[in-house]
């Protein structure tokens, strides 16, 4: 049984063919700029399966004409889509409102609300939406399920997920945090509970998310109590190019002073701030190299970073009361030692440490980086979104 994953940014398109059981991946590729004019040769398509790449290098108009390509790349390689056994379709979707809080099967009226949602979420739920269609529409016959960011997060506790504004404004236009990442979050807080051989029920954890977003997480058995993305991915930590947590005044005092429109200051906290805003870089390896280079800004950029990502894991040890569990995960937390030293450094009095030698192993494996012993586990456990949402699709469909 094979399960094709599908996540439809705004201008991208990843996906991926695989065994909800075994997790084995058949095939995988990105479809990247599309809608730009594309001239200089280099691939818009790049399509792995059976140790060979494919690439397609043309413009790419829209997701529908990505996917269409995606779909010529499998016959190409000899694997048609038509032949794989496909049991599903699982689309991630970013938004599910208050509306879709479990894996859902698509309908035309499922299509329609995810793009209602829209105005929740304006960056994705239309790409998500497209990529449901397109792939509808080259795959009639195939259930096609959406698996939404937020819905591990719709149990959210009423008091961490309301905001203290006018009650009446915030219940007409749906304003509440929401919470993003859920999939991932899930898929590592049920990782840990394998891993420590514990019921995911009687297991407090704190799970940090840190790649280009970033979220932290407060889990007590198995249900999510806090989290630090809101309304949309732009609250809560520092990220490669979103401000996170800002006061909310800098938007009014930006429209007065410094000229910005709405749009303006959507674009400068979602695409220039951050580590990005504060350095010139979002990657971490190039901020690193800053900083091994004595830059002032990459180092103030990452002090920022790991001080908010400090402020949110004490309020969840708070939040928690006990905490069994702490663990890293996405491109940062699973790669980078040095932000997982400094996010928990000095915390040894509540049972936390951080193991120098396993800190830094080179280890691609979810793993204790807490000493032997530690009464809090530190783990480093490896996401896997796609996983996730084939076995959610699977299930949904068996
Ligand atoms: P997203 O899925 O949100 O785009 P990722 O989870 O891929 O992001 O994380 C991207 C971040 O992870 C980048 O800042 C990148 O520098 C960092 N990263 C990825 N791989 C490594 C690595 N091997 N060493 C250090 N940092 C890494």
């Amino acid at each position: 049984m094979r399960v094709l994953v599908i996540n439809s940014g705004s201008s991208s398109i990843k996906y991926q063919l695989l065994d909800p059981v075994s997790g084995s991946v058949a095939a995988s590729g990105q479809v990247s700029r599309i809608g730009e004019s594309v001239s200089d040769g280099t691939a818009t398509v790049e399509h792995h399966g059976d140790g060979h790449t494919l690439e397609h290098d043309g413009p790419i108009a829209d997701h529908a004409a990505g996917l269409r390509v995606v779909f010529d790349l499998f016959e190409r390689s000899g694997h048609p889509l038509a032949e794989a056994g496909l049991a599903a379709v699982g689309h991630r979707v970013v938004h599910g409102g208050e509306v879709f809080y479990r894996p859902t099967l698509v309908t035309d009226d499922v299509v329609r609300s995810i793009e209602e949602l829209s105005a929740l979420a304006p960056l994705h739920n239309p790409a998500n939406v497209t990529g449901i269609r397109s792939a509808r529409e080259l795959l009639p016959d195939v259930p096609q399920v959406a698996v939404f960011d937020t819905a591990f997060f719709h149990g959210l506790p009423d008091a961490a997920k309301t905001y203290a504004i006018d009650a009446k404004v915030a219940a007409e236009h749906g304003i509440r945090r929401y919470g993003f990442h859920g999939t991932s979050h899930e898929y590592v807080s049920g990782q840990v509970a394998e891993l420590l051989g514990r019921d995911p029920a009687g297991l407090n954890q704190i799970v940090l998310h840190l790649g280009n977003g970033a979220s932290a997480s407060a889990i007590r058995g198995g249900q999510a109590i806090d989290t630090s993305m809101g309304l949309t991915p732009l609250e809560g930590l520092v990220m490669g190019t979103r401000s996170g947590d800002i006061d909310p005044g800098i938007i009014p005092h930006l429209a007065r002073t410094a000229g910005l429109d709405i749009d303006g200051i959507d674009e400068l906290l979602n695409r220039n701030s951050g580590i990005k805003g504060l350095s010139g870089v979002n990657d971490f390896r190039a901020l690193f190299e800053l900083i091994e280079s004595g830059d002032a800004a990459a180092r103030l950029a990452y002090d920022v970073y790991v001080h908010r990502l400090r402020r949110y894991i004490g309020a969840y040890l708070v939040g928690l009361g006990r905490v069994d569990a702490i663990t890293f995960t996405a491109g940062v937390g699973e790669n980078n030692a040095q932000v997982r030293a400094d996010a928990l450094a000095g915390l040894s009095r509540f049972g936390i440490t951080v193991d120098p030698v396993r800190n830094t192993a080179e280890d691609r494996v979810a793993r204790h980086i807490s000493a032997p012993e530690a009464p809090v586990a530190v783990l480093v456990v490896p996401t896997n979104e796609e996983l996730a949402i084939a076995r959610a699709s699977a299930r949904l469909v068996a």
